[in-house]
């Protein structure tokens, strides 16, 4: 089948514009494109494991939802200051179980690695671990709060704000994870942004990153200024950029910028 005249220039239109726009994005960001800096994530990116390929799968399975409901939660759950006030996130018609799917794929690409908390035992981490993956991927759903209650069973030790700060860290540690991952297996290198709440509890860390990005760079830069600022910083967590926290208790995300 042969498309009509006008549809024809119009794609050959389209796919000038379309080279021009990498050609440009490329000169912009000389690292960027068709080679890409070497880190963390692109090495990530490169993995064959078994693993690796169900997740390249899933990834392009995904519908183009998933992200704005995993960029949501985060913004309902870690953002608020009081547990309480986070509502439920449930898998309703709203969150789809392929969200809750990715997202337990995910977790289970991590090495079960997780900061030695003060009062947890290294060990415990697992626990949390587990407690995180059973919450975000059961179908009536999770808050912070319900992730709370789960974490003060196990660790009936632990001070409230100890627990909850655990829950908050972990819960954008995964959630963060799960935008990353899916946005690197995208072929176009989204504009991205890194945002939070500012207020007293803002590091200057944050404050230096979010200036640095602006209105936007591709994500791939997005991560490589991550590492940069996780490693310069006295605060700062490299171990942890991964899951998008480059410093303790971070509340900060990925946000990509409407083209
Ligand atoms: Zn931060």
């Amino acid at each position: 089948m042969t498309l009509p005249e006008e549809y024809q220039n119009s794609a050959e239109q389209l796919e000038a514009e379309v080279e021009q726009m990498i050609r440009e994005q490329v000169e912009e960001y000389p690292d960027n494109g068709s080679q890409r800096v070497e880190n963390q994530f692109s090495k990530f990116l490169r993995g064959n494991s078994p693993r690796m390929e169900r997740i390249r799968q899933k990834g392009a399975q995904l519908d183009s939802n998933h992200y704005e409901l995993l960029d949501s939660a985060f913004r309902e759950q870690v953002w608020p200051d009081e547990l309480q006030k986070s509502p439920s996130w449930t898998a309703d018609d709203d969150v789809t179980s392929d969200v809750q799917e990715w997202v337990g794929s995910v977790l289970e690409m991590e090495d079960p690695v997780w900061d030695d908390y003060s009062n947890i035992p290294m060990a415990a981490g697992l626990t949390v671990k587990q407690e995180l993956k059973e919450s975000l991927t059961q179908h009536q759903g999770w808050s912070l709060n319900s992730i709370d209650r789960r974490l003060r069973k196990d660790f009936p030790h632990l001070e409230p704000h100890e627990r909850q700060r655990i829950a908050r860290q972990e819960t954008a540690g995964v959630l963060n994870r799960a935008k990353i991952v899916s946005l690197i297996l995208r072929p176009d290198d989204p504009l991205v942004k890194w945002v939070g709440p500012d207020n007293d509890d803002t590091t200057e860390l944050c404050t230096q990153l979010k200036d640095d990005v602006g209105d936007g760079v591709p994500v791939s830069v997005l991560l490589e200024k991550l590492e940069e600022y996780a490693e310069e910083y006295e605060n700062g967590t490299p171990e942890r950029v991964e899951q998008g926290l480059p410093h303790w208790l971070c509340r900060h995300t990925i946000e990509v910028v409407d083209q």
